[in-house]
């Protein structure tokens, strides 16, 4: 279900202007609007889902879909062999924001483990 109030269904639809770097029947690949690494494209189905919680056994393609995305993306822009992160945050203590799941795609520097 699409979601007028929701940005990431709006990119998705072309509603509203995103840095575009890859999209399908499914999924939709843009450049974080203020990213934290070199490389940081954010990957979305274009189906909305809120948050992680209202993943269901018949998205299991379309969940999928996103993380093999991602990886062929990292390999385009070449960040494969040094590295990359993929991160997906749900709700308040993940530092969720944009009620649209998405998957970061973060690369091109050293990152730190444990997350802050
Ligand atoms: P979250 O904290 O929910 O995991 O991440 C949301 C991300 O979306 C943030 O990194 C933020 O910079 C990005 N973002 C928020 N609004 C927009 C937008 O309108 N366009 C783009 N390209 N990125 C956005
Ligand atoms: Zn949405």
């Amino acid at each position: 279900m699409s979601n007028e109030s929701c940005i990431f269904c709006r990119i998705a639809a072309g509603e509203l202007p995103a840095d575009i770097y890859y999209q399908d029947d499914e999924v939709v690949a843009f450049r974080d609007i203020h990213p934290v690494a070199p490389t940081h494209l954010l990957i979305i189905p274009k189906r909305h889902i809120a948050t992680a919680n209202e993943f269901s056994d018949t998205d299991t393609s379309l969940i999928g879909r996103l993380s093999i995305t991602a990886a062929k993306l990292a390999k385009e822009l070449r960040i494969a062999e040094s590295g990359y992160r993929m991160v997906m945050n749900c709700n308040r203590d993940a530092g969720q924001t944009v009620f649209h799941v998405h998957l970061h795609l973060l690369g091109g520097r050293a990152m730190s483990w444990p997350p802050g």
